[in-house]
């Protein structure tokens, strides 16, 4: 059965009331772990598509490539509607310290050049550089990413991932701007 219909059913089968995601430190590519990517967030809702749904995106992906959340949606489980959802973000952490990058997290990072970037911030970036790598894009990235709030109000004409960057002649948007906005903006650009 793989793995993608076991989870939409499991689901199904026991009903949820309050589910938390542990989004402080998630790791880039593996569930057992290996290149922590520090974002510093806690997710919690009631619905378990919902919330999966919009965790795929922080992390860079879209919808459909996760097969079971769109399954789980077809069962009754919940839904992917993010567009009519009820989000409400509360302590936004604009803090920059950062833990000590991976190896494979320090070769993504050659990519950007920081100055004060919120952890939630440099981890989407961090997740879409990854994402674009899988899609074999990542090497026809051919300039440096600007993030950070230090380049709050400066004007540039780079590439800037943030509304810090919002001078900056090309932005993505966001604060933080979700990995999957990233990864679309970088698809279209490269
Ligand atoms: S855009 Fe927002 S999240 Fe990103 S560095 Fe600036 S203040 Fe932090």
């Amino acid at each position: 059965m793989g793995l993608h219909k076991p989870i939409a059913y499991l689901n199904k089968l026991i009903k949820q009331t309050l589910v938390i995601v542990d989004g402080m430190n998630g790791d880039l590519n593996f569930e057992e772990g290996g290149n922590l990517v520090q974002m510093n967030r806690i997710i919690a809702g009631k619905d378990p598509v919902l919330i999966d749904a919009y965790a795929a995106q922080l992390i860079g992906f879209g919808i459909e490539e996760v097969p079971y959340i769109a399954m789980a949606e077809d069962i009754g489980v919940g839904t992917t509607d993010l567009a009519n959802a009820d989000i409400v973000e509360l302590n936004k952490d604009k803090g920059s310290r950062k833990i000590k990058p991976s190896r494979r997290v320090a070769q993504l990072s050659k990519h950007i050049i920081e100055d004060a970037a919120c952890s939630a911030c440099y981890g989407s970036l961090i997740h879409a550089l990854e994402r674009l790598h899988e899609k074999n894009l990542l090497n026809q990235l051919k300039e440096k990413l600007y993030i950070g709030q230090n380049f709050k109000n400066k004007r540039h004409d780079g590439l800037g991932i943030g509304t810090c960057t919002s001078g900056f002649d090309r932005c993505v948007k966001g604060c933080p701007p979700k990995a999957r906005d990233i990864v679309e903006y970088l698809e279209r650009y490269i």
